[in-house]
């Protein structure tokens, strides 16, 4: 396998599971934050799931010391110039990715992957207008991405065959199982899984059954590992609701994405889950 240098924009939840992956796979690792706090932040997040791997066995404290040393951590975007893939993991905010990927196409080798994180914004909208569209795709990872195999690959409507064998090809050698989608949104698992958020609050909203039990029965009736509830905490509130309206807008206002009052109400509060303390359960103690 070729080590490759990734550089990777936004070490928040994602980047930093993201970055961890990369590294982990045995590449050069570029992160990168607006915020010096988010990166000290991913900076202990990368060391305390490696010393754990330490005491499990798994790698030595010479390869973990090797492991974080291929990271760099960055607030300058010019520097990503010599990457040979760059993964964008900034928050779902359309004007925000674009803006991004118009100054990724200034910085970048015309040879240079660019690749989007998105949970459900159009491929082929985020690469409009920019100069060799061939090279953007969708590289989508799930939450914690160090512990979920799954990767959807999203061809947009300019993606280059090429370019999608190799996007491929990079999530196969990171150890990942890469799935090839075409760009409909939400792709495929975000789009199967509206149903599952929306119709808990919507059971919620309706008084059927409280937040707590739902979440029990989807685990002992289910089988699923997480209910709705502590799945949404774990995501982020704000990341799962602008995915509800990004579908719901994207498939023309049907009713079966109707994104949640309760939701939009709780963003507005700031209680996001896990990374606020609050959400639908309370993490403060
Ligand atoms: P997050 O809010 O945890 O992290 C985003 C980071 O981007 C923040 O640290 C922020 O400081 C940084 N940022 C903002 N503007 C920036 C800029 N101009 N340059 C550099 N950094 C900047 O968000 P997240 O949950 O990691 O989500 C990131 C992306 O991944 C989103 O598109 C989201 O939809 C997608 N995603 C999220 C999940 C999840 O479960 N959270 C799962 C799959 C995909």
């Amino acid at each position: 396998m070729e080590t490759k240098t990734v550089g990777i924009i936004g070490a928040g939840t994602m980047g930093a599971g993201i970055a961890l992956v990369c590294t982990y796979g045995g590449h050069q690792v570029k992160l990168l934050d607006t915020s010096q706090a988010v990166l000290e932040k991913a900076l202990q997040y990368m060391q305390s799931v490696l010393s754990k791997d330490v005491a499990k066995g798994k790698i030595s404290e010479e390869q973990k010391a090797a492991i974080l040393e291929r990271v760099q951590f960055l607030s300058d975007m010019r520097l990503l110039a010599d990457c040979d893939i760059v993964i964008e993991a900034v928050p779902e905010r359309m004007e925000l990715k674009t803006s991004i990927f118009s100054e990724l196409t200034r910085v970048c080798r015309e040879d240079a992957l660019l690749l989007t994180n998105t949970s459900s914004f159009s491929i082929t909208a985020i690469a409009s207008g920019m100069p060799h569209p061939e090279r953007i795709l969708g590289f989508h990872f799930f939450n914690p991405a160090p512990v979920m195999p799954l990767v959807e690959v999203i061809r947009g409507k300019k993606s280059g065959e090429e370019q999608v064998q190799a996007a491929y090809r990079f999530a196969r050698d990171l150890g990942k199982v890469p799935v090839l989608v075409t760009d409909t949104p939400g792709f495929i698992v975000n789009r199967i899984a509206r149903p599952y958020y929306n119709e808990a609050l919507r059971i919620v909203g309706d008084n059927t059954a409280e937040i707590g039990q739902i979440d029990r029965i989807m685990k002992l009736a289910g089988g699923f590992k997480m209910g709705p509830f502590e799945l949404q905490d774990m995501i982020g509130i704000d990341v799962n609701f602008a995915t509800t309206q990004s579908l719901y807008t994207d498939f023309f206002q049907e009713g079966r994405f109707k994104p949640s009052r309760i939701q939009q109400r709780m963003v507005q509060a700031g209680s996001l889950g896990r990374k606020t303390g609050e959400g639908f359960y309370d993490y403060s103690k």
